[in-house]
């Protein structure tokens, strides 16, 4: 399979000549640098960061993030260092490649109780979110070509994901990244399931759009009469591995889940959400209990939107999901909206969700930073440190503890 230099290009339609210049630059780098080096999968290196580049591409992020997405293995893994990049490309987008090269020792184990340690860590060691942002590239890249290691080695990749980058993409608010992140694990870390899943919904997909194509015509032609403009009405399928976690919840019965395919209205203002709510319960008997106000208050990640289940003529049960083009566009990108290219609707400042975060990312560093025995383990990025050990301050329980400790590394060594 060769890189789709096209696609690229077609991607990068609309950026300035400069921008596409200094992509090209860090692509014609990457190339010389990774040249002759096959990845375990036997796929050229380079076309590994390739795709990263071109997922960050689709992401519509900038060129600087992008560059970096081409150049993020170069320290690691060529005889080129970080100071041919500073030398070649600037401070700036040395500094994003040095955080996906520290980020990259960050290991999880597969012990749940130091998940959240590792979030915030993973936070502390990147700094800067353009460096997130390249690592879920990375990442989701590297899930796609998870088939050729041993079983343990993808299911420790495949966990890590599950564990650690899906919480913080949707924690940002990243919600493609996160679905992405999450399906391509799913099937390593649930092979059962992912099989159960995938049959259990085999052609059940087809029937129900079709059953539902009759509401949505309805519903285009009330907000038609109605005179709200209506940017783009279409069905969304729900991902599968939240589609997965919903039916764990709903006792694997798949006709409690109302949103298997889900329509989505989206228009100009958020007083036409509240408009098109209006329409649709007039027309549609909505179910009680199901209509949320995600706009009046927003979901702890920041999502906005308008839920509300009905009936359909038929019977049929129907959710729609409301929302403004920016609303759509947060739910989708989360913080990296901040940093699409220039399409002209946004300004340079910040948003106040992006500020938000901006804050949360000085907090949860401070905290670190305050801890320093802490942070000094974070520097080492040794881990596996956590794992054998476990530590007592106590000293009036000294005996009982060492009693403890033997126990605990008995049994760790034993697992
Ligand atoms: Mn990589």
């Amino acid at each position: 399979m060769k890189p789709s230099f096209e696609k690229l290009e077609h991607l990068l339609h609309g950026y300035k000549t400069e921008s596409v210049a200094l992509v090209a630059r860090a692509s014609e780098f990457a190339e010389r640098a990774h040249e002759g080096q096959l990845r375990e999968s036997g796929v050229s290196y380079f076309h590994h960061t390739f795709a990263t580049a071109l997922i960050l591409a689709e992401w519509r992020m900038p060129p600087a993030i992008i560059a970096a997405g081409f150049l993020h293995d170069v320290p690691e893994d060529t005889k080129f260092s970080l100071g041919d990049i500073e030398k070649n490309f600037g401070k700036d987008i040395a500094s994003i490649v040095e955080g996906e090269t520290k980020l990259s020792s960050l290991k999880y184990r597969g012990r749940e109780r130091y998940a959240e340690n590792l979030r915030k860590m993973f936070f502390a060691i990147a700094k800067d979110l353009r460096v997130v942002i390249v690592k879920f590239a990375d990442r989701i890249d590297n899930l796609k070509t998870l088939d050729i290691f041993p079983e343990e080695k993808r299911r420790r990749i495949a966990l890590e994901t599950l564990e650690i980058y899906a919480p913080i993409a949707n924690r940002l608010g990243m919600g493609d990244a996160k679905g992405q992140l999450e399906d391509l694990a799913f099937p390593h870390v649930y092979p059962k399931e992912h099989e159960w899943l995938t049959k259990l919904i085999e052609g059940k997909l087809e029937e129900k759009s079709q059953r539902m194509e009759k509401v949505q015509r309805i519903a285009r032609d009330e907000l038609g009469r109605a005179k709200i403009q209506v940017v783009n009405l279409h069905g969304r399928t729900k991902r599968l591995y939240s589609l997965y976690r919903k039916l764990i919840k709903r006792d694997r019965d798949l006709s409690r889940v109302y949103d298997l395919i889900a329509l989505r209205v989206i228009v100009k203002t958020t007083a036409d959400c509240y408009a098109v709510l209006g329409v649709i319960h007039n027309r549609f008997k909505p179910l009680k209990g199901r209509i949320k106000d995600y706009i009046a208050q927003p979901k702890p990640n920041g999502y906005r939107s308008l839920h509300t289940t009905v009936f359909s003529d038929d019977g049929e049960i129907v959710e729609f999901q409301v929302r403004t083009e920016e609303m759509h566009e947060d739910a989708e990108y989360g913080v990296a909206a901040h940093w699409r290219y220039d399409e002209g609707r946004r300004s340079a400042a910040p948003s106040a969700r992006q500020l938000k975060w901006m804050e949360e990312l000085a907090r949860i560093q401070k905290e670190l930073h305050d801890r320093e025995a802490f942070l000094e383990t974070v520097d080492e990025l040794k881990i596996d440190f956590f794992k054998n050990r476990i530590f007592i301050f106590t000293p009036k329980l000294r005996n009982h503890a060492f009693t403890l400790y033997n126990q605990a590394v008995h049994d760790r060594t034993g697992d």
